[in-house]
């Protein structure tokens, strides 16, 4: 486990009576937050290390840990990557977050961002996706050999209580909350003004089932790349 895990933890290998099993259940990692009497969070961190990827039937796992410990958000570390089915699986649970080990999250739930879809919602935003934009910057003097690459990285997430996307542009801090039920489909843009722009969506598969989708759309290469989706 890396150092950050160990920093932020509230306890490690913890063991929780499980409410439905009724047995103790192992944690790698448990952080319980409680700043407000209504606010209350308990984080749990599958931290083990796993030669594969996970597959659904991990992601499904872990979801019925986390319903027996009373976790409200859980993270599963993926060292070795997730399969589109496992990725698809957790996007449906608001709270359950794939996590490669590159990347170190805030577990600290009071530095979320409150939900900014309706002023009613007191709900925090639970980030699960981080798509990032590569643009290739020339030099005036035309010398191809010399293109810079900068990554515009955004955060993608959905509030935990009312379960609206949002999207966080890390270049301009910009936080946009765009309504799949938006007649107009205009879509959203940060104030970077690059161009691509986020839409959300009803989308129903083979079987008719509806979700939401959250769309990336690159004006320039005209692709449309859905980072994140839940069920209606
Ligand atoms: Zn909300
Ligand atoms: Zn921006």
């Amino acid at each position: 486990m890396n150092q950050g895990l160990r920093d932020l933890s509230d306890s490690l290998n913890a063991s929780v009576k499980g409410k439905f099993s009724s047995r103790k259940r192992q944690i790698d990692v448990l952080i319980d937050h409680r700043h407000d009497t209504d606010n209350r969070n308990r984080i749990i961190i599958d931290a083990k290390v796993k030669k594969r990827r996970i597959d659904v039937n991990g992601v499904e796992a872990f979801l019925g840990l986390m319903e027996d410990v009373g976790a409200t958000h859980g993270y599963l570390v993926c060292p070795n990557g997730y399969t589109k089915s496992a990725e698809r699986r957790a996007q449906e649970v608001v709270s359950l977050r794939l996590l490669p080990l590159d990347r170190l999250e805030n577990f600290d739930p009071s530095t979320w961002p409150s939900c900014s879809a309706t002023s009613r919602c007191k709900g925090k935003v639970f980030w699960d996706g981080y798509p990032s934009v590569d643009i290739f910057l020339a030099p005036l003097q035309n010398d191809f050999h010399s293109t810079n690459m900068v990554s515009y990285i955004h955060y993608v997430g959905k509030c935990d209580k009312c379960r609206n996307f949002h999207i966080k542009c890390l270049a301009c801090g910009c936080v946009l909350t765009p309504a799949y039920d938006d007649e107009e489909d205009v879509g959203a843009q940060c104030q970077c003004k690059m161009p691509w722009f986020w839409l959300a969506s009803i989308e129903s598969d083979a079987d008719g089932v509806q979700s939401a989708e959250l769309h990336l759309i690159e004006g320039v290469k005209s692709s449309i790349r859905t980072v994140s989706r839940r069920a209606l």
